[in-house]
């Protein structure tokens, strides 16, 4: 006997839940690619993909995943023998950074660890260094998914603005967006990156590079540029055909339509960010309650530099692969396998709590966690669950 029959839960971070109306909006038949109700739809969405990143800035579509836009955004922007400064506080802005060396690019990397933050002391220090402004671009996440660490990115500005500093800033957007607040123009952030399958409830296959005015010019002077990522004739091209440069993906638009709709007209952007934080919450709440003696803990210590979108667990003492195994077998629910955490991967898990994610799929998770630590004799201490529902009821829980 298992109790995991029934609608299986995948809790891992990305690709996220996608809610029925998106994966029923992909179900009909292949539209013109020329003329007609797609190409109409499609100069509707770049108006609401420039809102969830609020910036009136532009935005180039790909069709890829994440790694895609990553390589659209350097090779736009930057030169062989370029050199950029990298920010490691995971492994995925480190990923980046190992793509531009192999594309030629010089990469000094501050590496931050697996459980901090950018400390921003550090940035300043290597930019003050930087006197003849070599550094053309400084590599950021604003949520490391390995890590579930949130920076700071309007921090970031402000250091290279103190610097007096011209380096490009570039946000890696991919996990969060739709999630933690983020607002392009107002933090200055000059280039950001993200995909369809997190935050955007779409599946992977689509993403967006967006840029500012002084990226744009750098693409000038860029000699990476290709012909099939270059983002000039993707923003408001003459023929709709140069959008995607060849086939648009058709299906992806119809479903990334329904996402916008719902996190924008329905919900409001101003809501998401605050579901997705309660939520958050609550989270570190049963976590934080359960651990309060033992080795189990949340990869993050401090509040302000968790996301919202995901939390990576340390369980200790080989714990989380063990209860990764129970939620399968046991719960229905699929947790995130750690990323990064080599010394002792057996330890860790991550659960993916962004997008179209509400509370009873939380507290279905954060219930079933417990009871799979009973029933594998994990220690922890009482109270997780109850805590996580004070916060989910708004009783005192919100500010606790
Ligand atoms: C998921 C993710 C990526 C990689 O995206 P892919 O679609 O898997 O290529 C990069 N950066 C961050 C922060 C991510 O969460």
């Amino acid at each position: 006997m298992s109790l995991a029959h029934g609608r299986h839960y995948l809790a891992i971070p990305g690709p996220s839940v996608m809610p029925d109306r998106v994966l029923q909006a992909m179900h009909r038949a292949a539209p013109n690619i020329y003329t007609g109700e797609l190409v109409e739809m499609v100069h509707g969405l770049v108006p609401d993909l420039k809102a969830v990143a609020r910036t009136s800035h532009d935005v180039a579509m790909y069709i890829s995943n994440g790694h895609g836009a990553w390589e659209a955004a350097l090779t736009n922007t930057l030169s062989r023998g370029d050199k950029i400064l990298v920010l490691g506080t995971g492994r995925f802005c480190i990923g980046w950074g190992d793509m531009a060396t192999a594309l030629g690019v010089e990469t000094q990397v501050i590496d931050f660890g697996l459980t901090s933050d950018i400390e921003m002391a550090q940035v300043a220090e290597a930019l003050a260094a930087d006197t003849e402004h070599r550094i053309k671009a400084v590599l950021a996440v604003q949520v490391d998914t390995s890590t579930s660490v949130k920076n700071d990115i309007l921090a970031l500005r402000q250091t290279l603005d103190a610097a007096g500093h011209p380096a490009l800033l570039c946000s890696d957007n991919i996990a969060c967006l739709g999630c933690d607040a983020f607002f392009m123009d107002e933090w200055g952030v000059d280039l950001m990156v993200t995909g369809s399958q997190k935050g955007l409830m779409t599946p992977p296959g689509m993403s967006f590079v967006y840029f500012s005015d002084k990226a744009d010019r750098a693409r000038d002077q860029a000699d990476l540029v290709t012909p099939y990522w270059d983002w000039r004739p993707r923003v408001e091209p003459e023929i709709f055909y140069r959008y995607f440069c060849g086939t648009a993906p058709t299906h992806h638009l119809y479903g990334l339509r329904v996402a916008l709709d719902m996190i924008l007209k329905e919900e409001g952007l101003e809501n998401v960010w605050s579901r997705h934080a309660t939520l958050a919450r609550a989270i570190w709440a049963a976590f934080d309650t359960w651990g309060q003696g033992g080795e189990l803990k949340l990869n993050i210590a401090e509040r302000e530099t968790r996301s919202h979108s995901v939390t990576t667990v340390d369980m200790g003492g080989g714990n989380g692969a063990r209860l990764r195994d129970w939620m399968i077998a046991e719960a229905g629910i699929t947790l995130g396998v750690p990323l990064g955490m080599d010394d002792r991967p057996e330890d860790f898990f991550r659960i993916g709590h962004m997008g179209h994610v509400n509370a009873q799929m939380v507290l279905g998770v954060l219930g079933s966690i417990e009871a799979g630590m009973k029933a594998l004799q994990i220690p922890h201490d009482p109270g997780g669950l109850g805590a996580a529902v004070e916060v989910i009821s708004g009783s005192g829980g919100l500010t606790a």
